[in-house]
């Protein structure tokens, strides 16, 4: 008989930038637990996410499809098309026993509810922090309950439990996805105290003034500070301060209790993995943690995501599995979240539907990088000015050294939000050079060939890609 393959952990958090993880480097926390899957195992420099939004993410993960082929372009009323090939169905197909425990946000009608799991249990859309309600399917069909306590700890009850009741025989895939770091924050008892007497450092980037960057600019509903609501701050916004000053109190304000929340998350891995540890399971275990996408840590006065700007575009990813992957390892070949199921589906033997877009990033954990692996990735932004936010769409292309954007300032998604006050811009950042993006160098000659060559690729991945619809520049 074949080897059945390993075990998979999957634990995604929502909204957790790499930057707030030490193993990651953060200057602003420390994560004790998750360092050590990235100790015991692989750390990816630049894994990216294709549209940095949670529910675009994760149908991206799920179907190994690009937003535009799985149709999850934005948060609602997109739709992932339930119709496609998705890897838990395909390892439950394939002798996998599979479940899915917490955040799910593709939506729980009976056609959008998770599907090829033997057991599931998730939060209606982003869920509650405290005393959560979930919903699950039995005989009578789906049911709704509420259970007491933090969501964090829950849902690793849930994992926990799942385990101890499974099969020994047969291998699983675990998806242990927690609602936690999304906004609005809420700490649980044990870490509220964390950091009071302590300012957490402000990033560099924090007073961006946004020069040379009309789109940047005009997104100033994502600008730590006055458009934060209560619930977010925990404290009405004292509008009598100078923007400057007021960012600089909110940003305290929040991120402090984006800290908290996470070293709840960083406790609960700890439970998983001892867990493992004590059944002798993490030998032919592969244990994940990622984020849906990054996140604005102040990072250019920010909160949230959206934007191809690095803090958003890039996913933490750490992966430990001792039969294959060296202890302590780093990987900074170009990996994305589209690529996540074919991972699942190599490590299981099975075949890859036709429509995955995505590629096997096993060699990658191995130390083998194919000599054709990608250099360049396709990044589409679709929710044009939500009234929310104010982020304009955009699609770009990212290489090592640079990155080019175009706002594309259709209005095509939601008409009328915006779209009359928005020329198209297109941004280039090098780098290298300006590793902050801080500094457009689109209309600096110098950069002329290099934009002519970027261009290029661009529409290459689009046609390639079946993003059809701008491979015809309009510039
Ligand atoms: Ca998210």
């Amino acid at each position: 008989m074949a080897d059945p393959g390993p075990n998979i952990i999957f634990i995604m958090s929502d909204d957790h930038a790499s930057h707030a993880m030490s193993c990651y480097g953060s200057q602003i926390n420390q994560t004790p637990n998750i360092d050590r899957i990235a100790k015991g195992g692989m750390r990816l420099d630049n894994c990216f996410c294709t549209n940095a939004l949670c529910t675009p993410s994760r149908a991206s993960i799920l179907t190994g499809t690009y937003s535009h082929i799985n149709g999850a372009t934005t948060l609602s009323p997109a739709r992932m098309n339930p119709d496609l090939a998705a890897f838990p169905q395909l390892l439950q197909d394939n002798g996998y026993q599979t479940a899915i425990f917490g955040k799910w946000h593709l939506g729980t009608e009976p056609d959008s509810c998770p599907k090829g799991f033997d057991d599931w249990t998730v939060l209606p859309g982003q869920g509650r922090y405290h005393n959560p309600e979930f919903i699950c399917e039995n005989e009578n069909g789906l049911q709704r309950y509420t259970e007491t306590g933090y969501v964090t700890d829950i849902v690793t009850d849930m994992s926990l439990d799942w385990l101890k009741d499974r099969n020994p025989d047969a291998p699983f895939c675990l998806l242990c996805h927690h609602k936690a770091p999304h906004r609005p924050w809420y700490p649980d008892e044990k870490h509220a105290g964390m950091f009071l007497n302590e300012d957490v450092p402000e990033p560099e980037t924090l007073y961006d003034d946004y020069s040379n960057r009309a789109s940047a600019a005009e997104a100033a509903r994502m600008r730590v500070g006055p458009h934060m609501s209560y619930r977010d701050l925990k404290s009405e916004v004292p509008e009598e301060l100078p923007e400057k000053q007021l960012r600089a109190w909110a940003y305290q304000r929040y991120i402090k209790d984006y800290l908290r929340v996470i070293a709840s998350v960083d406790d609960n891995v700890g439970r998983l993995l001892d867990y493992l540890e004590e059944e002798g399971l993490d030998e032919n275990t592969m244990v994940i943690y990622t984020s849906d996408q990054g996140f604005f840590l102040g990072d250019h006065g920010w909160f949230d995501k959206r934007f191809m700007y690095e803090e958003a575009l890039r996913m933490p990813f750490i992966v430990k599995y001792p039969k294959e992957i060296e202890p302590g390892s780093v990987n900074d070949d170009i990996a994305l979240n589209v690529d996540f199921p074919s991972l699942f589906l190599d490590l299981a033997g099975v075949s890859e539907p036709e429509s995955f877009q995505g590629r096997s990033i096993r060699p990658l954990l191995r130390g083998e990088t194919p000599d054709d692996w990608r250099d360049s990735m396709y990044y589409r932004y679709w929710m044009h000015g939500d009234g929310c936010h104010n982020a304009y769409a955009h699609y770009g292309i990212r290489t090592k050294r640079y990155k080019l954007i175009y706002y594309y300032a259709d209005g095509l998604n939601q008409p009328g939000t915006g779209d009359e006050i928005h020329e198209p811009e297109w941004e280039l950042f090098d780098l290298h050079q300006d590793p902050c993006e801080l500094h457009n160098v689109y209309n600096d000659p110098q950069y002329a060939s290099i934009i002519k060559d970027l261009k290029e690729e661009l529409h290459r991945l689009q046609a390639e890609l079946r993003d059809e619809r701008y491979y015809k520049d309009r510039d």
